[in-house]
């Protein structure tokens, strides 16, 4: 029998999602989110990018804000109201201080308990290159995690207002080659089509197919996969990092 995951910690009230692109939580994870807002809990994204780079006949200053509404409307979909954008360059994110402290800023103003961000490792199962944003905004999660607790890095954020925050106890990885926990993505599997759904320009554009049969499809047959290693439920997988 294939080793099971473990359930997410449940004994939490806030989290902050932080990732590259505006659908990289609607690819797999905005089931897991919807079943935890409709449990009370606050959600909040981050975004490092507005995508503005992400469809090929749509030039990025058209594309940029058209994104941005599409993934506010998405992430409405799975009760997230609370949706920021930073202004790194599509495509060209680098990781660094800046990154580090603008991920670490909304950390402290957001104070999560959970902070949830996108595989950070060089490929997608060992098969497939992951890209260089989705490298270096996980990897640059996972440090300002740590940062955002500590009043010496970045003492700038603490002189905006934005004091130390050192109550993250998990950040989860999603999307990633070696998941520890699971959550059950029944409950949210529908509303997790509509979210993706709602990135209809960017679908459209990428494949030919119905846009809502690719959507339903994709993740349905997503999490039947991922839930072999969770009793056999539809799931949504993570690699937990406690702190
Ligand atoms: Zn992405």
């Amino acid at each position: 029998m294939t080793e099971q995951l473990e359930p997410m910690p449940t004994d939490w009230r806030r989290a902050l999602a932080v990732v590259a692109h505006p659908d990289d939580l609607e690819y797999g994870c905005a089931a897991a989110i919807a079943g935890w807002t409709d449990e009370g809990r606050e959600v909040a994204y981050l975004l490092a990018t507005r995508g503005e780079a992400g469809i090929d006949a749509l030039e990025p200053e058209k594309c940029a804000p058209l994104r941005e509404r599409e993934q506010r409307a998405s992430a409405a979909v799975v009760g997230v109201s609370g949706v920021e954008f930073l202004d790194h360059r599509d495509g060209v994110i680098e990781y660094g201080l800046p990154l580090r402290r603008d991920i670490a800023g909304a950390i402290r103003k957001y104070r999560p308990e959970l902070v949830v961000t996108l595989n950070h490792r060089d490929t997608w199962g060992g098969v497939a290159w992951n890209t260089p944003d989705h490298r270096a905004v996980g990897r640059a999660t996972l440090d300002a995690a740590a940062d955002a607790g500590n009043r010496w890095i970045f003492p700038e954020l603490a002189e905006s207002g934005l004091l130390p925050w050192n109550g993250v106890r998990w950040v989860a990885v999603a999307g990633s080659n070696a998941p520890t926990h699971a959550v059950d993505a029944t409950a949210g599997l529908e509303r997790s089509v509509k979210s993706l759904l709602a990135h209809r320009t960017y679908i459209e554009a990428l494949t030919d197919e119905d846009p809502e049969a690719y959507c339903r499809t994709f993740l349905t047959d997503h999490a039947r996969a991922e839930g072999e290693r969770f009793g056999g439920r539809p799931a949504v997988t993570f690699e937990l990092f406690t702190r």
